[in-house]
């Protein structure tokens, strides 16, 4: 599996470095008792552990106010030992988001949400790449298929999946479509992808009959149903008679997450040392 290569060398990378004195180090705030948000946290602990990454959890109340969370990212911006700083989102409604990225120092904010980062990943100049996004190039140039020139549709255009996503699959020139709940023709957008990324948090909205023969799809989507069962956004057992690779949900994007996490945090790790 990619994110288990990617995560051995990242382990044998902190073993030298640990050797030259330097010891990644991440922090996780996790604010109320969201179950969804609890296993992300826990797997995210969990890759630090077997790579090596000193690793810190800040479990915190629902009932924590916004100025006791900004006061803790303000110490873990100045804390030696800690090198990249996440809070997992999201956040209860009377904690404003955006203000709890904008706190983040951008040296340690190794999930790229900070808008200094944002930027940097426009230009193409960056220090960070968001985590999901980065995952999907890795599983692309995996597959073998070059994105220079192809047709690439994005399907969903939020700031932590969607839009850097285009970015990213732009920067490599590819031709990027970018589709969202207002787009008036979905499936005549999605039948000319080469490469499709489906970010949208709708259970199977992407069909077999709205997939080119031989495209490589991407499934970002991760949908608890009501009987508990895990789905992506789109229709694995019809899409994978069209598509030439395809990515599973659970197992496909998910794990390329936390991996590209863990890679954040070891390269935040020498821009603080
Ligand atoms: P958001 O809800 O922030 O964004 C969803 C996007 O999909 C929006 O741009 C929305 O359009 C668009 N959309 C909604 N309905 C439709 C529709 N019927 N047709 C076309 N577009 C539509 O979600 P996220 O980007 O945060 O997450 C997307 C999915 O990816 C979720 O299932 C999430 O759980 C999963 N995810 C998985 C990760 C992983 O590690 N595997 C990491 C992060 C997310 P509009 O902007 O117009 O509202």
């Amino acid at each position: 599996m990619v994110s288990q290569r990617i995560k051995d060398e990242l382990k044998a990378e902190v073993s030298e470095m640990k050797a030259k004195g330097i010891t990644p180090g991440l922090a996780v705030i996790i604010v109320g008792d969201d179950p969804a948000s609890r296993v992300y946290v826990n797997s995210k602990k969990k890759a630090c552990a077997e790579i090596g990454i000193y690793s810190e959890e800040y479990a915190l109340s629902g009932e924590t106010s916004q100025q006791e969370l900004l006061e803790l990212i303000e110490k873990l911006n100045k804390k030696d030992d800690i090198s990249g700083i996440l809070c997992q989102l999201p956040l209860p409604k009377h904690i404003d988001e955006k203000a709890v990225i904008d706190a983040i120092a951008p040296n340690k904010d190794v999930d790229a949400f900070h808008p200094v980062n944002v930027g940097k990943i426009m230009i193409g100049d960056y220090d960070f790449l968001p985590c999901t996004p980065a995952g999907v190039m890795e599983l692309i140039k995996e597959s073998g298929i070059e994105i220079k020139g192809k047709e690439c549709v994005v399907v969903g255009r939020s700031n932590i999946v969607g839009k850097p996503m285009t970015m990213l699959l732009l920067h490599e020139h590819g031709t990027v479509t970018v589709c969202h709940s207002k787009t008036r023709d979905l499936k005549e957008v999605t039948l000319r992808a080469d490469i499709l990324v489906a970010a949208v948090g709708v259970p199977e909205l992407i069909r077999g009959d709205m997939i080119k023969e031989g495209a490589v799809v991407i499934d970002v989507g991760m949908n608890r149903l009501p009987d508990k069962r895990l789905v992506g956004d789109v229709c694995f057992s019809e899409a994978s008679e069209k598509a030439m690779a395809i990515t599973p949900v659970p197992g496909g994007v998910g794990p390329m997450t936390i991996a590209m996490l863990m890679k954040n945090t070891v390269k935040a790790a020498y821009l603080n040392a």
